[in-house]
């Protein structure tokens, strides 16, 4: 296991690939009060001389990010913990004073009662000083197909930015020291491991260690007789990497057949998550209130497993906290798109942990933050603006509305690992303009995935009782989920024949896991007459799926098929590696089609209903203990339409209940409004005469 691998093996062995990363390691508990955090700057004097450019009192600017007046002045305005540098990628020794100067930093943030956040680079290895200090790092790094350095992606001038290879234990060993340093120096409450990712193809490394390491993985991951089955013989001694050509090059690939490709993406994955999960056992070994944050980025719009090597169902169980810097803005569009960091914060939620994204140039992002994630995370980098500062204390004075929720959300969309990684041009899009749908009608989901799809039976079906427990999902959606395995498809028979609505969309269930073609259809008896799919092709053509839409109930559950998600207009050029990026971001031509079904399926158990226009975004969540559900408002075109009136709303609250409370909260009021309501069968009815860009509903019990 990863986890117990000892230190200093051998300088080619690689690590050993497939620890149980999928069950979650237990968290830091003072996470549990939420996250407001803000820095400070994360980069050392080092790297901004090296960078190039600075300004001539860069070295000012780099005392005043971890001076006391900035820590207080933070402190002061209610910030609660202190990012700051640690660590770039120089080598211990280079950076060594000023890691000291982090040292002494942490001690003032402390003083003052706050957290400290620490910056570590996980994936840079600045060689010039490296080297110098550690010879050995010249085996430790990433090398293309032809020996060459694999570097960091950063404009055109940080060709000084190699990239380690997570294979070699001797780096991770390195990179233990540093953490040492930070929780036992530095006294550090939250670690930041920065550009946790690899760079897509052609750009994977090609060292030893690697393809030594992929056979290996192959030897172990599948005995002799299944490895015939995958590869066509058993002996994967001389399977290399893939290796491309100039008339293919891998951005162009639409769908990916060669069983040895879909494996090296699993190793990449798996690599990573072998990598952090050893790094998060070693930082609880050392304290276990200690935060593991990691940067990969959230849900995109690309492949992320094929190009990065993340496999977020692979990862969020080992960290407390991640980071997104995708370029999804919180905004409403003149060409009806709706941009929203949703599906992120939905991720993070689903592996219980807390997003951290820039919020603080915009209100709506503030809004959508407290929303979906529940609490704030990152408020930016001093000096903070007003708006921010007005959020941070709306979220102190009104925190008990924000602690231990559990989203309500009986809709799950399902993100099948090996339909979005094998076909990504079709299976993305699908899943996006299906959350896309459900995100501009305000019908509450959660994303589910492989591992996760708690398929048990809903509880009680037809009847009030068990509408809308949290977690609890009542009706999933296969959006093309193309690739499910034997026993992901008997899961979902069970779960519908006992009381469960599906949604299936286009070719769910045509093939398996690993993209072959199923000539009995995975569903067929759930879902007749859906469209034959295609075996390999040499030239991928996209078709329109053909068939009509059906529904018909199964067992004591209820089915709808529809063939196709369809784009609002011409479909956006295909971009490099199929990235579903937020050009596509738009509600779907068949909207009303797809909340129809799901809303069938559910059998009227949808626990929220708001009326507005398509541009307010709503969240649901329950605090069981203290009997209440509170809806989160969100108002994505603020900007234009800066007020929203007459919004009726209906919220369910668990069956036998009676409402006695509902009550409106806002960011500019001095305190919370009592408002009308009737109650019906365990729900509240009532009318929100107006809202601005943020309203928080609490309906007690
Ligand atoms: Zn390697």
């Amino acid at each position: 296991m990863a986890a117990t691998a000892a230190v200093g093996q051998t300088l080619t062995m690689p690590l050993p690939i497939g620890a149980d990363v999928r069950s979650p390691l237990p968290r830091a508990k003072w996470l549990e009060n939420g996250l407001i955090d803000a820095g400070g700057s994360h980069e050392p004097y080092i790297f901004v001389v090296r960078r190039g450019g600075e300004r001539l009192d860069a070295r000012k600017d780099y005392e005043w990010n971890q001076s006391e007046e900035l820590i207080r002045t933070l402190h002061g305005q209610g910030i609660e913990v202190f990012h700051t540098h640690l660590y770039k990628g120089f080598g211990m020794a280079a950076e060594k004073p000023e890691m000291e100067d982090a040292r002494r930093t942490a001690a003032i943030a402390h003083r003052y009662g706050m957290k400290v956040d620490s910056y570590i680079q996980w994936n840079t290895m600045m060689y010039e000083t490296f080297f110098a200090e550690e010879p050995r790092a010249k085996d430790w790094i990433q090398r293309d197909v032809s020996g060459l350095p694999i570097l960091l992606v950063y404009g055109f001038q940080q060709s000084y930015r190699y990239r380690p290879c997570f294979t070699h234990q001797e780096y991770l060993d390195y990179l233990k020291q540093i953490v040492r340093y930070a929780v036992e120096e530095v006294k550090t409450d939250f670690i930041h491991f920065d550009n946790f990712d690899l760079n897509a193809e052609p750009d994977s490394c090609h060292c030893p260690a690697c393809v030594e390491g992929f056979r290996a993985f192959l030897r172990a991951k599948y005995t002799p007789e299944k490895r015939r089955e995958r590869f066509g013989f058993e002996n994967v001694d001389y399977v290399n990497p893939p290796q491309w050509n100039r008339q293919n090059p891998p951005e162009k690939m639409a769908i990916i057949f060669d069983p040895a490709i879909q494996e090296w993406i699993d190793f990449r994955c798996q690599v990573m998550a072998d990598a952090l999960r050893q790094m998060a056992e070693y930082v609880r070994s050392l304290n276990p209130e200690v935060a593991v944050e990691i940067n990969p980025h959230g849900i995109t719009g690309g492949n992320r497993a094929w190009e990065n090597a993340i496999d977020h169902a692979r990862l969020l169980t080992s960290t407390d906290v991640f980071w997104t810097e995708e370029e999804n803005p919180c905004v409403y569009l003149e060409d009806g798109r709706l941009i929203s960091k949703i599906r992120s914060y939905k991720l993070a939620r689903a592996f219980n942990n807390i997003l951290l994204a820039y919020i603080a140039d915009n209100p709506v992002a503030m809004a959508e933050c407290l929303a979906f994630n529940q609490t704030l995370g990152f408020a930016g980098t001093a000096p903070l603006p007003s708006a921010m500062l007005e959020h941070v204390a709306f979220y102190r004075k009104n925190r008990e509305l924000y602690l231990g929720t559990e989203d309500v959300a009986t809709v799950g969309v399902l993100r099948s690992y090996a339909s979005l990684t094998y076909h990504h041009a079709r299976a993305q899009l699908s899943a996006i303009l299906v959350e896309q749908a459900l995100i501009q009608s305000r019908i509450p989901f959660q994303l589910v995935f492989d591992q996760t799809p708690p398929l048990t039976p809903p509880p009680n079906r037809g009847g009030e009782s068990g509408v809308g427990r949290p977690s609890k999902i009542q009706v999933l959606v296969l959006p093309d989920s193309e690739c499910l395995s034997d026993e992901q498809l008997a899961r979902i028979r069970t779960f519908v024949e006992r009381g469960g609505g599906l949604v299936a969309i286009g070719q769910a269930g045509l093939y398996d896991e690993w993209r072959r073609l199923r000539p009995v259809p995975g569903l067929k008896g759930l879902v007749d007459g859906q469209a034959p799919a295609r075996d390999y092709e040499e030239e991928v053509e996209e078709t329109v799926t053909a068939g009509t839409a059906q529904r018909k109930t199964f067992g004591k559950g209820r089915v709808v098929y529809l063939p196709a998600v369809q784009f609002d207009g011409p479909l956006p050029e295909a971009e490099p590696y199929f990235n579903i990026g937020n050009r596509f971001w738009k509600r779907p031509r068949n909207w009303e089609e797809i909340t129809t079904a799901i809303r069938w399926a559910a059998n009227a158990d949808l626990p929220l209903e708001v009326s507005g226009p398509d541009f307010l975004v709503a969240n649901l969540v329950e605090q069981g203990a203290r009997q209440r559900r509170i809806i989160h408002l969100v108002n994505y075109d603020a900007k234009n339409t800066p007020a929203i009136s007459s919004l009726r709303c209906t919220a369910r609250v668990p069956s036998g209940n009676v409402v006695k409370d509902v009550k409106i909260y806002e960011v500019d009021a001095e305190s919370p409004r009592p408002l009308d309501f009737t109650t019906g069968p365990s729900s509240a009815t009532f009318t929100i005469s107006e809202m601005r860009t943020y309203a928080v509903i609490a309906v007690s019990w």
